[in-house]
């Protein structure tokens, strides 16, 4: 695999590929095609990164095999158990990701690691609290907020009646629109977080607004959750009512979800989860998420992430040397937005054009954006998966340069 803290375990991958090639030519030969292209190209993709081999090897184990539907025993009241017999193992495995994920976080909260991804999450933590027809008051897609966060075209936005706070016209959240939506449509919850949102979130100060008008207080920090458990970004552990998360993101995890919250919502949370949303939890998964916990409470992963938020500024601050707009101007975090809205060509056409010299990264909308959200008028860009292969700060330049010398290209032929 990568040079990935200095060890080469380029057996790991090859070893299962040929292993699958040998059962299945055509699943193992995309398998490996894929393999390569992720090692090849430059993955500038804000919510990707590479996990270890470790939780890749415990992701595809006999855990796979175990149904557990339920909870460990005596997880509340003692009443709790699974539907299944020989769960013995399982249910200390559970256990144990449980504990790890509370020491991460330096938190007693509760923690549900069941469920199957962030959507999955926060489709279950909407339900512990709301029901159908309730106000959310979250950040809109368009400002850089997530599908699941009240997207017409997502089960938020049709479930629930969702309102939107405002970014200001440097693109930060407005935290005085924020007071004003939740005093103008007194929401029953009021949700922080962003999939393209490059600064500090205040959420302390979202939590007062929340306490103000009697809304309970999610978090989803599924983008910056590896930077608060590095201490990188302010916590909203004491604040938040609800904090729902990925573990594949900076994380650097198994691809999953996992809901936080206060002890008095346990048992809510736990029954959105199974047997509201879900069934058997993937055993396999919880096995990768416990193993994340124990590598995101080590010293290199602290480095790791405060080397992610270095090459951050590194990187944005190439762009902005040659003469890029960037919304916000700059970042606090893992991630920005390069602003196109100044070229004759689309963020999709970037997204494509730079595609073809294998650096990849995805079009995403701009706040204000003009263009429909197939073409958009911005690229995202993130530094944790380049990180985990070991680039540094000048590394991150020279592809700010490269993406520059194509942008050049398209600006010339958009222009004739
Ligand atoms: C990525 C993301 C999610 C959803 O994660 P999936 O695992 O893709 O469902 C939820 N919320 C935010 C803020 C995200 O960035």
């Amino acid at each position: 695999m990568f040079d990935r803290n200095g060890k080469d375990d380029s057996s790991y991958n090859v070893d299962n590929y040929t292993f699958v090639k040998e059962h299945s030519p055509k699943v193992g030969e995309l398998i490996q095609k894929e393999y390569e292209r992720q090692q090849h190209n430059i993955e500038l993709i804000a919510s990707e990164n590479y996990c270890s081999e470790a939780i890749l090897a415990a992701c595809g184990s006999c855990l796979s095999w175990k149904y557990a539907e339920g909870y460990p025993t005596n997880r509340h009241s003692g009443n709790e158990s699974r539907y299944y017999g020989g769960t013995k193992y399982v249910d200390e495995l559970e256990e144990y990701c449980c504990d790890e994920w509370r020491k991460v976080f330096h938190t007693d909260y509760h923690v549900n690691v069941q469920p199957h991804s962030g959507s999955q999450a926060n489709f279950a933590a909407y339900k512990s609290v709301l029901k159908p027809g309730d106000t959310i008051l979250a950040m809109s897609l368009d400002n850089g907020g997530h599908l699941s966060h009240g997207s017409s075209v997502n089960f938020s936005g049709k479930l629930y009646n969702c309102v939107f706070y405002d970014v200001d016209e440097n693109g930060r959240i407005d935290m005085e629109d924020v007071k004003k939506k939740a005093r103008q449509y007194r929401p029953n919850l009021i949700l922080a977080g962003a999939s393209a949102y490059s600064r500090i979130i205040d959420f302390k100060a979202f939590s007062e607004i929340a306490k103000e008008y009697g809304a309970y207080f999610m978090v989803d920090m599924a983008h910056i959750a590896g930077l608060i458990a590095a201490g990188e970004h302010p916590t909203p552990f004491g604040y938040a009512d609800i904090i729902t998360t990925t573990t594949h993101k900076t994380l650097r995890g198994p691809r999953g979800g996992m809901i936080f919250c206060k002890k008095e919502l346990a048992k809510k949370v736990d029954s959105a989860v199974f047997p509201y949303a879900q069934g058997g939890p993937l055993m396999h998964i919880i096995a990768g998420k416990a193993i994340c916990a124990e590598e995101a409470q080590t010293p290199e992963y602290k480095a790791y992430i405060h080397q992610v938020v270095v090459n951050c500024k590194a990187f944005c601050d190439e762009f902005l040397k040659l003469g890029y707009k960037v919304v916000t101007g700059g970042t606090d975090n893992h991630v920005f937005l390069i602003d196109l809205s100044d070229h004759k060509f689309s963020g999709k056409d970037l997204q494509d054009a730079l595609d073809e010299v294998g650096i990849t990264l995805n079009k995403n909308a701009v706040p204000g954006d003009k263009r429909p959200p197939k073409k958009t008028s911005g690229v995202r860009v993130g530094t944790a998966p380049m990180t985990t292969r070991g680039f540094k700060e000048e590394d991150f330049r020279k592809t700010a340069r490269r993406i520059d010398e194509v942008v050049r290209r398209l600006d010339k032929e958009f222009a004739e």
